[in-house]
């Protein structure tokens, strides 16, 4: 596809002004890995997508096809959230710097939405929020970690996109008859453990305290009120993942293709860090990591769509959590082929708390909270749009080189 045709739709669906202006340094790391993914799939060079590096403050990756010809929009934005959002968890950051990072995303969000004024509101109170006790030497520390963990989840999502055009292409490699007819089976197990009350209700109240304490050292004493608010939200979630999983079962929701492209893509993961003797636990935990950094970006979209009222949740944030628990339970599957003694499942337990206590709990729990205040104190306070649109745009106007820090 000719890159004028992306670039003018990038720049009407998203903050990006002019997507082609600055060309991201590291762009040719991205095609050298798009260029390795295309062969490992067998593609036919003369009917294979071309990848379009950008770098917007949405950052989104999508497969786009316009007249006829399909193009990988990959989004270094994405992977520069990636890192900071692994540094946050990694190096446990002060709650408050996850909760400024969180409002800076809030605010893209909000004018997606056409919502300027709560755009506004939330970009400036992002600029002033007060954070404190940096931990930049442990930060250091797991630098070299943190590098391998953001490049395993920026393969892993380029690899889902490149499937989707496998897929579309009839491809051999994409064709898993047998895995899709799985999928009955894994969502009946799903279906079953988030259905079981006492399970759920167990998982519920754990989950609950741990967001009251979180709560509490970012205000002091937990209120009483927030609680309860917490209780329903973890409540609500809990009966969304079940029923999610249910209507995979019932054929309602068109989740396969995104269930095979995670399992495929997983293996090409595997295949190409496994190659550079990193072992499979590392690699797997890598990509749940990933999974759940895409829910915490998914949840700052679904609070800028519905902060004014609650509506059901997005679809979005509804398929994520079906992917994270097919998933999970497909990767058990391949351990136990692979002759492996559930090496990775330590990883798994031990990554999802980590990520829960630091970042996914603050964004759940606590950015809704302190955007809400914040919303109520400015009364109805307007910003000047264009000013708030400028703003944002200039988040999106320098591509990082390697390594990639701050976002
Ligand atoms: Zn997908």
């Amino acid at each position: 596809m000719d890159q004028p045709k992306v670039h003018r739709y990038l720049s009407q669906s998203r903050l990006a002004e002019d997507p082609a202006a600055a060309p991201s340094p590291i762009s040719e790391n991205y095609q050298r890995t798009f260029a390795e993914l295309k062969e490992r799939l067998a593609f036919d060079p003369a009917d294979s997508p071309e990848l379009f590096v950008a770098y917007t403050p949405e950052a989104r990756v999508e497969t786009l096809e316009i007249d006829g010809d399909c193009s990988i929009v990959y989004d270094q934005r994405l992977g520069q959230s990636f890192n900071r959002l692994n540094d946050f968890a990694l190096a446990d950051w002060p709650q408050p710097y996850v909760i400024q990072w969180g409002l800076k995303h809030l605010a893209v969000a909000l004018a997606g939405c056409g919502d300027s004024d709560a755009a506004g509101a939330a970009l400036m109170c992002s600029q002033v929020w007060p954070v404190k006790d940096r931990p930049t030497t442990r930060s250091k520390e797991i630098f070299p970690v943190r590098m391998i963990v953001t490049a395993i989840q920026e393969h892993f999502v380029l690899a889902h996109e490149c499937v989707h055009a496998a897929i579309e292409r009839g491809l051999p490699t994409a064709d898993r008859a047998e895995f899709v007819a799985n999928l009955d089976a894994v969502a009946a197990f799903l279906d079953e453990q988030t259905g079981n009350p006492d399970e759920a209700e167990r998982q519920m109240i754990q989950d609950e305290a741990r967001a009251v304490q979180a709560m509490s050292g970012a205000q002091g004493t937990p209120d009483p009120q927030l609680e309860e608010r917490l209780r329903s939200a973890r409540a609500q979630e809990t009966r969304d993942g079940g029923r999610a999983a249910g209507e995979i079962l019932a054929g309602k929701l068109d989740l396969r293709e995104e269930l095979l492209c995670d399992q495929i893509a997983s293996e090409l993961v595997l295949a190409k860090f496994a190659a550079m003797k990193l072992d499979f636990a590392t690699i797997l935990t890598s990509i749940l990591h990933a999974f759940h950094n895409l829910t915490s970006l998914s949840v700052i979209r679904s609070l800028a769509r519905d902060w004014r009222e609650d509506g059901p949740p997005s679809p979005e944030l509804q398929a994520l959590t079906v992917r994270k628990g097919v998933w999970r339970t497909n990767m058990r599957a391949t351990e136990e082929a692979l002759g492996l003694d559930r090496e990775a499942h330590s990883g798994f337990v031990e990554i999802t708390e980590l990520h829960a206590s630091t970042v996914g709990d603050p964004i759940l729990f606590i950015l809704p909270f302190e955007f809400h205040r914040i919303m109520e104190k400015l009364d109805g306070e307007s910003f000047d749009k264009t000013g708030v649109y400028e703003a944002l745009h200039a988040l999106g106007t320098q591509p990082p080189g390697l390594p990639s820090t701050e976002a």
